[in-house]
């Protein structure tokens, strides 16, 4: 929890809060760099003007350091709001922990339908594999077909050469008897 007085609080050495204050939300409101407040004198250099937007702070505007770089940023945070009732943390925590789950939801659906998609990758490739090898069994059934085929004309041709060989013979052997 962070303490809070009359005005404005500083809560510079709370580490915990400061890191956990990542997320915060755009206002037109409350935005940039303040040059009349006082607050920011705690700080002695510029600071941010922020809403921020994480847990049952939500909506508390605060000042931060408004160093742009990491390295040079420090822990500097002074909440401008008082902290909500406590039944209005209550409803925020709830809110949050909605959003949270939903999340949740859609972070497991989304690999669910990551690993249904992989399944039917699978299933593709595992048909285009199959497709592959009948294609071939199947050439190579057309080429086998087409061999015997030939074969077959092949063995039909010596067959007709040997029936003509046959009716020759007959012919020479009827006029060899024809002329006894
Ligand atoms: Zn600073």
């Amino acid at each position: 929890m962070v303490s809070w007085s009359e005005g404005s609080s500083s809560s510079w050495d709370d580490e915990s809060v400061t890191s956990q204050l990542h997320r915060t939300i755009p206002c037109y409101e409350w935005c940039g760099i303040p040059h009349e407040l006082s607050s920011r004198y705690l700080h002695l250099e510029s600071c941010l003007m922020q809403v921020a937007f994480q847990s049952t702070h939500t909506g508390r505007r605060f000042l931060a350091c408004a160093k742009e770089k990491a390295e040079e940023k420090c822990s500097y945070l002074e909440w401008i709001d008082s902290e909500w009732s406590v039944a209005m943390q209550f409803c925020m925590g709830q809110l949050w922990s909605m959003y949270g789950k939903e999340n949740e939801d859609i972070i497991r659906e989304n690999l669910n339908l990551g690993e249904e998609k992989f399944k039917i990758i699978e299933e593709k490739r595992k048909m285009e594999e199959e497709l592959r090898c009948f294609k071939l069994d199947f050439a190579k059934m057309v080429a086998d077909k087409e061999e015997a085929i030939n074969q077959l004309g092949s063995a039909w041709l010596a067959i007709s050469d040997l029936k003509e060989e046959i009716e020759k013979k007959k012919l020479a052997d009827h006029g060899c008897t024809n002329l006894h």
